[in-house]
């Protein structure tokens, strides 16, 4: 008897000892998979930084990404929420059903050579990818396919979904798959984003409403007959003027600020119309829309005061990033086993440039890894929003950051969008096919993590279902095409 039970103990432990084996070889292999496919990171990646389309104009880009997964075998729905380069890759069935989520959109204006100064695109592209998205897309994409080939090869079972989310830089591409249920049934979204620094992403994002309110009056001669005007700019003024007094009684936490696209034609035409656009941000959700409340009453009262009328416009709107403690966990060790990019010396050198004609300490990339701290939660907000935060909120969601720019450099800029159209941008790209695929790994395997995952997130959420902060009905305004 007690030797039965020695045996079945060391049986066991045997198996286990199997189990933790074939894991480990199973993430060998995916890690495998991810690094054959380093030429075609690079490839995408520089395909989407030569286009360089911003947001909604993304046709190319979008069609690019859809060609390499279609070719892929993955099952394509294209034109999805009403957004012609809005798109959902899906390989294999049935739970659990795991997202990566790709950004591939550029910004306008900030379009660079790949050379460590100042210098404008010879091929006359004005945009630039600044904020990395064709690092972002196709290191995404790139992670879906090592996973489709690890499942096949492995026969492991689920879906992946591959979202093609286009305008994030308008925070607008999120916003409407999310309202139109794109993001329905999931078990899980893992995503990432470049960075100057290595690691877990903790950080509160901001909730924001993006609005833009029209003034409308009756021109006439500034000094001839200006009892004849009514000015719609003198709307705007009042306006902000009345915002501008509500800043004393909002919350430390609560960001309002505006710009004035419209405001007349010359000092001697009393202005028929004119347009303000706001941004109202918070840490939550709940004091956006309050103070979002007044501002519309602000408006209102601006438009009696001025003898105007006016139209409030809500562009779009976002919650504030839902962490997802357990996912961010798994992401943090994924990227302590992939390690962070290996930068040449001729990399840093480049990277040193970069950063001496931005006028920043010349420290090169990063290569360290930023932990998550304990209390994370107490981090303050970075201050920017991101329509991440809608998915976040309707499933279990992380992401992380790697360097694909040297530290310091003003991101957003002409200094980023050059850094993301060389070898070390795509390096770090290929770091984070990796740390995806070896997440996604833990996500289609580890039913104690995804049940963990989901256990948070009912937490966070208090159970409830995700609301989009635009109206139901809704539509995404399309830019005109060139
Ligand atoms: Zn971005």
């Amino acid at each position: 008897m007690k030797l039965k039970l020695l045996t079945l103990l060391f049986m066991l432990s045997g198996i286990c000892g199997v189990q933790a084996q074939k894991m480990s070889r199973l993430k060998q292999a995916a890690l495998k998979e991810a690094a054959a496919l380093e030429p075609q990171v690079t490839k995408l990646s520089q395909e989407l930084w030569n286009y360089s389309e911003t947001a909604l104009k993304e046709a190319k880009s979008a069609k690019l990404l859809i060609d390499v997964l279609k070719k892929e075998g993955f099952k394509l729905e294209e034109n999805v929420a009403g957004m012609p380069t809005a798109f959902v890759a899906t390989f294999g069935s049935g739970k659990p059903v795991i997202g990566i989520l790709a950004e591939f959109d550029a910004l306008p204006g900030v379009g660079n050579e790949p050379v460590p100064y100042k210098k404008k695109r010879a091929d006359g592209v004005m945009s630039g990818q600044g904020c990395g998205h064709n690092l972002f897309g196709s290191a995404s994409v790139n992670a879906a396919i090592a996973l489709k080939r690890t499942m096949s090869k492995r026969k492991i079972k689920g879906t992946i979904k591959l979202f093609g989310t286009p305008a994030e830089e308008t925070v607008v591409g999120k916003v409407y798959m999310a309202k139109d249920g794109v993001f329905n049934g999931l078990d899980a979204v893992i995503e990432w984003h470049p960075a100057t620094t290595n690691g877990v992403n903790f950080g509160k994002s901001l909730a924001m409403n993006n609005f833009e309110v029209e003034f409308f009056g009756q021109s006439a001669h500034g000094a001839a007959d200006p009892w004849n005007g009514r000015s719609a700019l003198d709307g705007v003024e009042m306006m902000n003027y009345g915002v501008n007094l509500m800043r004393e009684h909002v919350y430390p936490t609560t960001r309002i600020h505006y710009v004035i696209p419209n405001g007349g034609g010359a000092p001697n035409v009393v202005p028929d119309y004119a347009k303000v656009w706001y941004f109202v941000r918070d840490t939550s959700r709940a004091n956006v829309e309050k103070f979002y409340q007044r501002i519309q009453q602000i408006a209102k009262g601006a438009s009696i005061a001025t003898n105007t009328t006016y139209k409030l416009r809500l562009i779009t709107g976002v919650h504030s990033y839902n962490r997802n403690e357990p996912m961010m966990k798994a992401i943090e060790q994924n990227i302590m086993l992939v390690g962070t990019p290996k930068f040449t010396t001729e990399e840093q050198a480049w990277g040193k440039q970069l950063q001496k004609a931005a006028g920043k300490k010349e420290l090169g990339f990063k290569t360290d890894i930023k932990k998550m701290p304990k209390d994370w939660k107490k981090v303050l907000p970075s201050g920017g929003s991101t329509d991440v935060a809608e998915v976040s909120f309707i499933t279990p969601t992380a992401g992380f950051g790697v360097a694909t720019a040297p530290f310091g450099v003003p991101w957003h800029s002409w200094a980023t969008s050059s850094s993301h159209g060389t070898s070390a941008g795509y390096r770090g790209a290929l770091v984070a096919t990796k740390v995806l695929t070896l997440t996604g790994i833990d996500l289609l395997t580890d039913r104690k993590l995804l049940e963990a995952a989901k256990a948070d997130f009912k937490k966070s959420t208090g159970g409830k279902a995700y609301k989009s902060p635009l109206p139901v009905d809704q539509k995404v305004i399309l830019p005109k095409q060139k």
